[in-house]
């Protein structure tokens, strides 16, 4: 049984909450304004260290284990050094007994502001204006980290304690790898749901895509411009002829989606991110590296997709002698990982669906995305993972901004959450 369960009001939690929203905007503008791009995650670290032990917690790291990484089911190649990078974890430990534990999680690094002359300001100020707070990564997810931190410490400081425990996690490397939540499994981490607070509002999201990052290396032939006809290869040329049988390969993905992702118009997206080549306006390019994403229905594995983007680009190859000639290398970098999904049935989806109706009226949504999300890997060890948290928008784009009232109201549904699935006894107040 779930004792004290029932002597907690939905109104003690909210208004619990709610009172925590100057500590929580103040937790998010430190976020937002430590640029926690790829190896810069430990400012951010170091914030939510603090802020955890703010809360009355002992957070503890857990570091990145290259070796332990590279034999893991559900790693990522990686070509990055991760020595010296760590998430920080820290647990609300039960009393009681007879509830269900949890691990909330949220990343700590953002994506790179994509073009900083693009910004109204400049990316990591944090600068706000009425309910919306602008900075890259304020709403995927330094929101959602605030949100599931100002969970935790306003019912811990309401008085209560869990009936089983929740675990909460500041990850590394969800932008590229996965490999900072990944670690924090490889650490013994368990629990019987997990909520990533991913800036998903409005809607619990039980299904993802997979994603496989792939770099074509292209080598050409350098010659003077003047006579490039017929003398040189150019391998950004060459790049181009491979993006547009990779354009062919996306194009018949998207032709009969399973579902759910008949419900997506282009589910997917073949996004060529990064490309660079060439080195004079005057000389034929002699080196060109086209970096892309692509991304995998649930239940199609990293390899199939590896054989499909190869296959592309040995469609491109057939067709072109002067490609066949210089074969382009296929290398693979950063994200190779499957969809996934669980069941709208799931006790976990219907209880966070429930909490969320008790504060907005209506009962959420499930949906698929088309993106990936840390998710996976607690889904792959057999914990139902979900994602749900503040309305962000401009995400990977410019003047990205999360809504503040939608930071508070998550967190809102999260203390409700807690309460459902845990379950709440009275705390250390009580006791001392
Ligand atoms: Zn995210």
């Amino acid at each position: 049984m779930r004792a004290g369960a029932e002597i907690v009001s939905d109104e003690v939690i909210l208004d619990a909450v709610a009172a925590e929203a100057g500590w929580m905007e103040d937790l998010l503008v430190r976020l937002v304004e430590a640029p926690t791009t790829l190896g810069n995650e430990e400012a951010g670290q170091r914030i939510m260290e603090e802020a955890f032990i703010d809360c009355g917690l002992e957070p503890r790291s857990v570091a990145l284990d290259a070796e332990a990484l590279r034999g893991a089911e559900g790693a990522s190649p990686f070509s990055w050094d991760v020595e010296g990078k760590r998430n920080v974890v820290a647990d609300w430990p039960a009393s009681g007994s007879g509830g269900r534990s949890l691990i909330l999680n949220g990343h700590v690094d953002v994506v790179p502001p994509a073009a900083e002359a693009l910004w109204t300001n400049p990316p990591f100020r944090a600068v706000r204006d009425g309910d919306w707070l602008y900075g890259r990564g304020a709403g995927d997810m330094k929101a959602g980290l605030a949100a599931m931190t100002v969970a935790v410490r306003a019912l811990e400081s309401a008085g209560y304690t869990p009936a089983a425990e929740v675990q909460l996690q500041s990850v590394v490397e969800e932008e590229c790898t996965g490999h900072g939540a990944l670690q924090c499994l490889l650490d013994g981490a368990r629990a019987d749901a997990c909520v990533i607070t991913e800036p998903h509002p409005d809607h619990i999201t039980v299904a993802q895509v997979g994603v496989l990052w792939f770099h074509v290396e292209l080598s050409g032939i350098p010659a003077h411009a003047a006579r490039a006809s017929h003398l040189g290869f150019n391998a950004i040329d060459a790049a181009v002829e491979v993006l547009a049988a990779l354009r062919r390969h996306e194009a018949r993905l998207n032709d009969d989606p399973p579902p759910p992702y008949d419900a997506f118009e282009h589910p997917i997206n073949l996004n060529p991110g990064v490309i660079s080549g060439g080195d004079w306006p005057s000389t034929v390019a002699a080196t060109c590296t086209l970096s892309c994403r692509i991304g995998l229905y649930p239940g199609q594995s990293p390899e199939e997709a590896r054989t499909g983007v190869e296959a592309a680009v040995a469609e491109a190859v057939a067709a072109s002698p002067r490609l066949a000639e210089n074969p382009p290398r296929v290398r693979y970098d950063g994200f190779s990982c499957e969809g996934s999904a669980v069941d709208a049935d799931e006790p976990l989806v219907q209880t966070l669906s429930g909490a969320y109706a008790r504060l907005h009226g209506v009962r959420p949504p499930a949906l698929a995305t088309t993106a990936t999300t840390d998710a996976r890997h607690f889904v792959r060890m057999g914990i139902p993972a979900v994602c749900f948290g503040p309305r962000g928008e401009g995400i990977h784009g410019i003047d990205e901004r999360v809504s503040l009232r939608s930071v508070v109201e998550s967190a809102q549904v999260l203390g409700l959450f807690i309460k459902d699935w845990c379950g709440l006894a009275p705390g250390r107040k009580e006791e001392s």
